[in-house]
């Protein structure tokens, strides 16, 4: 059987090195450039490879393709794979024909790395043989070619999930829905929350599907579509016989008839959105047996993840708040809920057809100053020139955590959550949130 793998970096690699371990004659093909160390990898296992280009003959010649995330469907070469029928699948796909370990796949449009290292983190220290993969660290496919785990904890992003054909996770979660990444989706949302959904279209009685209750998309996909997955619904405001939920300020675990009960004061990461990750991650906990002493421990002692509502630093009682991670407006609303006392609001980069109206009103309430970081700030400026009393526009990180330092009094609070994307000025999300904790550093 002959493999291509289409794309060199982590999810490419780790197939390729797990597919030539199951006999298959293997081709590693990257239209960018390969990292070296990668190369080396690949030259180890004596693997065949290209970057910088796609040679047609050698690609069209598998019998299946391995396709990494991050090439859209619209690619020329895989539009010609598709016209000669031959099977594209995602790293996911390929992966799970070779091992028996227990899945739990997460998905969502935000939330997902925060609940992926939640889960896995109780789960690790509840004692089980358990990996992390997926989007996050070391790929599935290349650690499955090690034998490693027993169990995997997987972010699954839907440009995974577009890829699969016979995966099923044996718990899955859906953090929640709202529009991201509609470029690949034809501008259809519809499509997009029917790329989510697939992660339970394999799923049989005998598995889980845990999901936000209080999220309209989530629960419209549930009234007109059929799962076989048995259902976890949580919720910050119902309960149910069978889910989990917060009441009276504890969190409460009922996935089976041996319920969890934990103040919400006790949990590590602050903020409602970590009281619904917190809710996710503890049911998977639950219905894979682990201790209530152990839950209750690793939700207190869970450090959080770089860049997400990551707290920095505080200056002459200012603290400073990277959320760099906040792409979409989703996930800012859910940061400027999480604000106690008055916010100075660094925002700004590349828009995605953001609508700020659902951030009015915490505008409103919580934010004294914007500082507008990104190429062009117009619609940010049209939305909050009149909200707020304060808006700057400013060129560069430096200059933003400057500004900013010159706002802020004493109590108040330095929050970096862009709702956009960071191209503009920055590699990558990573490197913006890097950029705030050096200069808030230098101050
Ligand atoms: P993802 O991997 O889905 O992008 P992350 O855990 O990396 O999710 O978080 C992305 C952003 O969304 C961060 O700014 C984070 O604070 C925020 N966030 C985390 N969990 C949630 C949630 N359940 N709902 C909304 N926003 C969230």
């Amino acid at each position: 059987m002959r493999l291509v793998v289409l794309g060199g970096g982590e999810s490419g690699v780790g197939t390729a090195i797990l597919g030539k371990k199951k006999g298959y004659e293997v081709f590693v093909s990257d239209f960018g450039k390969i990292k070296n160390n990668y190369k080396e990898v690949l030259l180890l296992h004596k693997i065949k490879f290209e970057d910088e280009q796609h040679t047609e003959e050698l690609i069209l010649n598998a019998d299946v393709v391995m396709k990494s995330p991050g090439i859209p469907d619209k690619a020329p070469i895989i539009k010609k794979l598709k016209e000669k029928n031959i099977p594209v699948i995602s790293e996911i796909e390929f992966t799970n024909q070779f091992t028996d370990a227990v899945t739990v796949g997460i998905t969502g449009s935000n939330g997902k790395t925060t609940t992926t290292m939640l889960t896995y983190h109780l789960l690790k220290q509840g004692g089980l043989n358990v990996g992390l993969a997926g989007n996050i660290g070391k790929s599935f496919a290349w650690q499955v070619s090690e034998d490693k785990h027993e169990v995997y904890v997987l972010e699954l992003s839907s440009f995974q999930l577009d890829g699969i054909i016979n995966y099923k996770p044996h718990i899955a979660i859906i953090t929640n829905i709202s529009p991201d990444h509609l470029d690949r989706y034809n501008y259809n949302y519809d499509e997009y929350i029917a790329s989510k959904f697939r992660i339970t279209m394999n799923q049989t009685e005998d598995d889980y599907l845990i999901y936000d209750d209080d999220d309209q998309a989530i629960k419209n996909w549930l009234k007109n579509n059929k799962t076989r997955a048995k259902l976890i619904p949580f919720s910050l405001t119902k309960q149910f016989e069978t889910g989990a939920y917060e009441t009276e300020n504890n969190i409460n675990i009922n996935t089976s008839n041996d319920p969890f009960v934990m103040p919400t004061s006790h949990l590590s990461l602050e903020g409602k959105h970590n009281v619904k990750n917190a809710l996710a991650a503890s049911s998977v906990a639950q219905l894979l047996k682990i201790r209530k002493a152990t839950i209750r421990e690793s939700l207190s002692d869970f450090q959080g993840v770089e860049h997400r509502l990551e707290k920095v630093l505080k200056i002459q009682n200012v603290q400073y708040i990277n959320d760099s991670k906040a792409t979409n407006v989703n996930a800012t609303f859910f940061a400027l809920d999480s604000m106690t006392g008055p916010t100075v609001w660094i925002v700004g980069g590349v828009d995605k057809g953001n609508d700020y109206t659902e951030l009015m009103a915490l505008v409103n309430e919580k934010v004294k100053a914007i500082i507008c970081l990104g190429i062009d700030n117009k619609k940010i400026i049209e939305a909050f020139a009149d909200v707020v009393d304060i808006l700057v526009e400013v060129g560069s990180m430096t200059e933003a955590v400057r500004q900013a330092y010159k706002i802020a009094e004493k109590g108040d609070t330095v929050l970096l959550s862009p709702a956009c994307a960071s191209f503009d000025l920055f590699e990558n999300y990573e490197d913006r949130g890097r950029q705030f904790k050096q200069a808030v550093q230098n101050l």
